[in-house]
């Protein structure tokens, strides 16, 4: 057991999660480095990423890109190809930014403590404050999902932890639990006691070091805590894919909107109100790209796919269209579309729901 110094607040709190880490805590790459930059690689990925989904894509990044420089000089789409699958594709745009901003203007070296790593893009008080602590052992509490809940339980707070206001609430209340003496075991252990032990859904509280000071466990309350208000409701988003083909040939475009995917690969697009877009409207969207059709119809049946996101669902269909003669210079200056080979698309980043159509089309 760790020696705690004596201002701390609930002394218990601290000195149990340092007992139980070390006997209860996964083994995990990024917990075996002190570089800045692998602990930053890993919280990125793991932002809203499960553990056992991220860890390929950490060891991907951290053996393709072995430095914060190597990554700042990949291309973009080499990055956003090995991030692909991942989801939140705007966490691989803003990593590859901070790469470059690492590189450019702080000398290749990661800031050397919580406020300067602020200065990062992309880089919140969560992701300073992991930083800080694992790579530098700077005494800065980090919150997240886990925390929220482990203190909302053991400490009996009501406050709504999707409120912006809240997190005032429990950074005061965290910032008066982290030992000065191992501030770095003590992060990872609250997370991870979140993580396995005070889970969402049937925490194991019969086994819990906690038990008998946890305010939720002894007044009933650990279905109630924490208290979350409902994420609004998710939309629902029609999107009309025209996937236009020229001999061996297929044309995308790189979504450069600020929308979902943005940076990814997709093909020429209608967004309609509803699942219906009739065959007509669409020969008429496809001659209006400038292309020349190959027949009077198009291909059917339209493939149709659901993609679902966090705050909202994409209902796609797929239109195969063959073209007569290649898009003019003009259409694809226009439009944003390129033809690719089946060996380029492979190399292109694209969304999961793209990936997928294009393998069951046997591209
Ligand atoms: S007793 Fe249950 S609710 Fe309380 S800290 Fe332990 S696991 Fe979480």
């Amino acid at each position: 057991m760790s020696s705690l110094s004596s201002p701390l607040a609930h002394p218990f709190f601290a000195s149990a999660l340092l007992d139980w880490y070390p006997r209860h805590h996964r083994d995990l790459p990024w917990r075996h480095t002190r570089d800045p930059y692998a602990i930053w690689l890993s919280e990125v990925i793991l932002q809203q990423t499960r553990v056992k989904q991220g860890l390929p894509y950490y060891l991907d990044f951290v053996t393709t890109y072995p430095t914060v420089q190597e990554l700042a000089a990949a291309p973009e789409d080499e990055v956003m190809r090995h991030w692909q699958g991942l989801g939140y594709y705007s966490r691989a745009r803003n990593m590859h930014h901070t790469a470059k901003q690492v590189t450019s203007d702080f000398g290749g070296q990661f800031p050397s403590s919580y406020e300067g790593l602020l200065q990062l893009k992309g880089v919140g008080q969560y992701t300073a404050a992991a930083i800080a602590s694992f790579a530098y052992d700077e005494k800065v509490a980090v919150l997240d999902g886990n925390v929220y809940r482990v203190l909302a339980r053991v400490f009996g707070i009501s406050a709504d932890i999707a409120a912006p206001a809240s997190r005032k609430v429990f950074q005061q209340l965290a910032d008066t639990l982290i030992p000065a003496t191992s501030p770095a075991e003590f992060n990872q252990a609250i997370m991870e006691f979140g993580a396995i032990q005070c889970t969402p859904v049937k925490p194991d509280c019969l086994f819990c070091p906690l038990q008998g000071q946890c305010y939720a466990f002894q007044h009933g309350m650990v279905q109630e805590l924490p208290v979350k208000s409902k994420a609004k409701a998710s939309r629902t988003r029609y999107f009309h894919y025209m996937v236009l083909r020229y001999e061996d040939t297929v044309y995308l475009r790189k979504r450069t909107d600020r929308d979902i995917w943005q940076g990814l690969y997709d093909f020429a697009l209608t967004e309609t109100d509803s699942s219906d877009l009739p065959p007509t409207d669409l020969l008429d969207k496809v001659e209006a790209l400038g292309g020349k059709l190959d027949t009077s119809s198009v291909e059917e049946p339209a493939v149709a796919a659901r993609h679902v996101l966090s705050h909202q669902k994409v209902e796609a269909r797929f239109h195969a269209v063959r073209l007569q003669a290649p898009l003019s210079a003009a259409a694809l200056a226009a439009t944003g579309l390129q033809a690719f080979t089946q060996a380029e698309i492979e190399q292109l980043p694209k969304a999961v729901l793209i990936s997928n159509y294009l393998e069951r089309m046997g591209f």
